[in-house]
């Protein structure tokens, strides 16, 4: 069985108790090194086998899995955040479909909620944005052509942008091209949050590639966007006291 398990954002006590429980009996971990902090290997039992896939190719990981298999043995597949962001794993889980290997899958805490947290931010605001972009900007990856960032840029939305820290100058760009942000609209660079080394950066989008830059963040960093950032907006309607819910009746008379 091979199991695949969010490790979190990178506090090692940020990994859920099942993933924690699942890591603690593997015999196998094929962790991705280039962003998995190394301390959660600290779980694992005596001789269990450690692979870093950061040096590996997609047909190594399988390979090892399907030999783990052969042997009965249980093989943790630990991805940075969660899994389904950016994680490739679609691709390894069909690999194991035509195999008949059987799987499941473990959430984790997204780094876009560890920069949320972070920042002390809510993503969705009243009269602000109840809408979340999470995206990335084309690079040597690209991106289907009605998903360019200056297109999502055009909603005002809030945005989290992944994997673009390295092309922050074409990111303010494109976020100004969208046209719903300006120079001003407040926009915030998060290095390794939950990581001891966290670095927060709050700008706008006029200043996002300088400050950057100023900061020294080259990788490993989130781009958040939008007035979510700022100072306005309406209180929620669920606990408004004139507003009655399911749980409670209003209490004071609309103004
Ligand atoms: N599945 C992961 C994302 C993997 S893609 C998740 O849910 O978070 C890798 C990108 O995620 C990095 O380039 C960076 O943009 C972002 N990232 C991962 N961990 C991060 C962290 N602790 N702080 C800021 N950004 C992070």
């Amino acid at each position: 069985m091979v199991h695949f398990v969010g490790a979190g954002p990178g506090a090692p006590d940020l990994i859920t108790q099942r993933g924690a429980a699942l890591l603690q009996g593997a015999d196998c971990i094929i962790y991705a090194g280039s962003l998995v902090n190394p301390a959660l290997l600290g779980l694992a039992k005596p001789g269990c086998a450690i692979y870093n896939s950061a040096e590996m190719t997609l047909e190594q990981v399988l390979d090892t899995m399907r030999r783990m298999e052969a042997a009965g043995k249980t093989t943790v597949r630990l991805h940075t955040g969660d899994p389904c962001l950016y994680g490739a794993i679609r691709e390894q889980m069909d690999a194991l479909d035509t195999d008949g290997i059987p799987y499941d899958d473990t959430p984790g805490v997204s780094s876009f909620c560890g920069a949320a947290a972070a920042l002390c931010a809510e993503y969705t605001l009243p009269t602000v944005s109840q809408t979340v972009i999470i995206t990335r900007m084309e690079g040597r990856t690209p991106v289907p052509e009605k998903e360019k960032l200056q297109s999502l840029a055009a909603h005002g939305a809030t945005m989290v942008i992944f994997l673009s820290i390295g092309l922050v100058a074409k990111v303010q760009e494109a976020l100004l091209a969208g046209g719903a942000y300006t120079a001003d609209t407040p926009a915030a660079v998060v290095y390794k949050a939950t990581w001891p080394e966290e670095k927060v950066v709050r700008c706008t989008v006029g200043s996002l590639a300088e400050s950057t830059k100023a900061a020294g963040i080259t990788k490993t960093a989130l781009i958040v966007v939008g007035d979510f950032l700022g100072t306005r907006y309406e209180r929620s309607k669920l606990y408004d006291p004139a507003f009655a819910t399911e749980y409670r009746p209003a209490t004071e008379s609309k103004q």
